[in-house]
């Protein structure tokens, strides 16, 4: 990534910091990106693997594109990406995905602040602050597993959050940014539920309180409280599994309550039918 003179990067870390408050999400809580997006434009997931994400603009159409097949975090970091290109006014923008892009793409100093708005919206340092500390976890030394846990309250994905962490932050030494980054994710999610999975495990505790957790069919949730879900199966003890479309407030085992919404896998078509319930 290109390096950016350090007035304009701060100049679009407070945009960021600036919208997230603006939509009413404190800078030390998570953001909930589609949410936000949504409410300025039009958010669509399209079936174009070649493509992380797009933005389109003319007179009288402004739409954000989003990769429906691409790893969850990274779609909701696609969307802020885009989101950034909006409101810095880039226009019309095609964000291809990293195998297909060419060195001028990803030296280009509006991708590069679209990407710097992208991880302060969803990053901002004192939410990855306390992210940690009020779960008692030094950020300095943490483990995988409490890196997956706080990039899932945030709602990223895990290596970008390293990434985030080590060269936004400076929080973490390259030897343990590259011990962290080893971490088979496959493996570590498995190891969390107790079976085999590919899909994410949210381990939800007191600091999802009044957040929103965007989830596929077929991922994990562990500190469920007692109470029975339309869009939850339990899947052993303290387990349950992501089983229909469509959106609940769930109560978990600590007190806390939250909104979970469930999607289809890779679904595709507009955000605003993203979790209706289909019908039997
Ligand atoms: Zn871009």
């Amino acid at each position: 990534m290109r390096l950016l003179p350090r007035a304009l990067a701060a100049n679009v870390v407070k945009l960021a910091l600036r919208e997230r408050v603006l939509s009413g999400y404190p800078i030390d809580k998570p953001c909930d990106i589609y949410r936000l997006v949504a409410e300025h434009v039009t958010l669509q997931f399209i079936d174009v693997p070649t493509l992380e994400g797009m933005y389109l603009e003319d007179a009288d159409l402004r739409r954000i594109c989003v990769c429906a097949v691409r790893p969850s975090g990274r779609q909701r970091l696609t969307s802020a990406h885009e989101f950034g290109h909006l409101l810095m006014g880039h226009g019309t923008r095609l964000d291809l995905i990293e195998e297909a892009r060419n060195q001028a793409d990803e030296n280009s100093i509006e991708e590069t602040l679209a990407n710097v708005f992208a991880y302060h919206i969803l990053m901002p340092a004192r939410a990855v602050h306390t992210g940690f500390t009020l779960r008692h976890l030094d950020p300095k030394r943490p483990t995988p597993r409490e890196v997956y846990a706080v990039a899932n309250w945030l709602g990223v994905g895990y290596t970008t959050l390293v990434q985030h962490m080590r060269f936004s932050l400076e929080l973490l030494t390259s030897d343990l940014q590259a011990k962290l980054l080893r971490k088979n994710l496959k493996s570590l999610k498995s190891a969390i539920v107790g079976r085999e999975t590919a899909h994410d495990v949210f381990e939800l505790d007191a600091l999802w309180n009044d957040c929103t957790l965007h989830t596929e069919i077929g991922d994990y949730v562990l500190g469920v409280g007692t109470g029975e879900y339309r869009i939850l199966s339990p899947a052993g003890p303290g387990v349950h599994r992501v089983s229909a479309c469509g959106s609940s407030k769930v109560r978990l085992e600590s007190g806390a309550t939250l909104q979970v919404h469930a999607a289809r896998s890779n679904y595709v078509g507009f955000y605003d039918y993203r979790y209706l319930e289909e019908a039997n």
